[in-house]
């Protein structure tokens, strides 16, 4: 399992990473993959796939919900997007940091953001320690209010 942590994301460089994977893969890099691609590369805000549609189509508008479903799903099955699902709301996706990770979920806009957290693999080792699991994966949220839906209040 991926573990790098990348603080300073550089969209580019895994905007390149996403292509070379598709490509050793042999799957075809369509303008419409293409554009998925990078709004996944460079998005710190966890876009679900209704919102990574409209920013396609509003490049591509013959582009359907189904072709980014399509696509989000294969890079999820390759491992390279996380998804963060929810029960009352749609799923969410990280693309940036494709592992899990802790995140910081605002119950008013649903904005979500990566929270620098330092002890982070420490709880990791700690619940395998405490508990004799070999943990595969795992899951952190943290709800709040975020600073911009604290002002409006
Ligand atoms: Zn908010
Ligand atoms: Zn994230």
């Amino acid at each position: 399992m991926l573990q790098r942590d990348s603080p300073m994301a550089d969209p580019q460089a895994r905007l390149d990473e996403l292509i070379t994977r598709l490509k050793e893969r042999g799957h075809r890099l369509t303008p419409q993959r293409m554009a998925v691609l990078k709004i996944l590369a460079a998005s710190e805000e966890h876009p679900s796939v209704e919102q990574i549609y409209e920013r396609v189509k509003a490049e591509f508008p013959m582009t359907s919900l189904a072709t980014i479903y399509k696509t989000v799903t294969l890079l999820k099955e390759m491992g390279e997007v996380l998804e963060l699902g929810f029960s009352d709301d749609s799923n969410r996706y990280d693309g940036i940091r494709p592992y899990p990770h802790p995140h910081l979920i605002c119950i008013k806009c649903k904005k979500i953001v990566d929270p620098k957290v330092a002890i982070w693999s420490e709880l990791r080792q700690e619940v395998a320690r405490s508990t004799s699991y070999q943990i595969v994966s795992h899951r952190l949220d943290f709800f709040g209010i975020c600073p911009q839906c604290q002002e409006k209040e």
